[in-house]
């Protein structure tokens, strides 16, 4: 099965990647987890990025189109994919649809999550992620020398830096203006599943695997 997980950041796309991966034994691709993991180790792509992620901006096409492409070349996609934060623009959809065509990808869905701003605005700003494994909690679930429930880290839990209000706002009006139109592009080309995000990630689950009837 071959997904793409659409949406405003902070909406619950990579919660639900990561959940829909694991059930339906596929990779999960998201962009900004390997441009954050670039910059933890201050890869050449991570030097590149740091700036650009931190103040919620969009990374160059190219760079993200170039680090999809590989993944999805990969024998570890052939199985399926779950796409999270890709494309963000129409170029980026455009530059995805080669890399189906040469992959003679032509069924996919696209998934995609819906919430007001205010309701992602007050999320961002009160979530927290681990640093080793990525899994984000609430901040009041986090007390003094929290153990992850996912991965067994100590005090792992920290802000990512482009969570911030006013990034976020940055990053909130960046998908407006350039990642929303993407859907349009899609309309008659993926096969089509809305939900609505403000539900409990549970109910999330639920609603995305019965729209694909799994
Ligand atoms: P995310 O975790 O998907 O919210 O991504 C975090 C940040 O990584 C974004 O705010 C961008 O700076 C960058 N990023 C991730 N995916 C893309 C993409 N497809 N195009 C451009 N920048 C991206």
């Amino acid at each position: 099965m071959r997904i793409i997980i659409f949406g405003a950041p902070g909406v619950g796309k990579g919660t639900q990647a990561k959940i829909l991966a694991n059930k339906l034994n596929i990779i999960h691709i998201s962009t900004g987890d390997i441009l954050r993991e670039a910059i933890k180790s201050g890869t050449e792509l991570g030097l590149k990025a740091k700036s650009i992620v931190e103040s919620g901006g969009l990374v160059p096409d190219e760079i993200v189109a170039g680090i999809i492409r590989d993944v999805l070349n990969d024998e570890k996609s052939k199985n399926g994919f779950i796409l999270d934060g890709f494309p963000r623009t129409i170029k980026q959809a455009e530059i995805l649809e080669n890399i189906f065509h040469e992959l003679n990808i032509v069924n996919f869905y696209l998934v995609k999550l819906e919430a007001a701003d205010e309701i992602i605005i007050d999320r961002i700003t009160n979530r927290l992620v681990c640093s080793s494994c990525g899994n984000i909690l609430n901040k009041e679930a986090v007390t003094e020398n929290f153990v992850c429930p996912k991965c067994g880290a100590q005090n792992s839990y920290i802000k990512r830096k482009d969570d911030d209000e006013e990034v976020i706002k940055r990053r909130l009006k960046l998908y407006r203006e350039q990642t929303a139109p993407v859907f349009n592009f899609y309309k008659d080309k993926a096969k089509i599943v809305e939900v609505d995000g403000t539900q409990s990630i549970e109910e999330v689950t639920k609603e995305i695997l019965d729209s694909l009837n799994l």
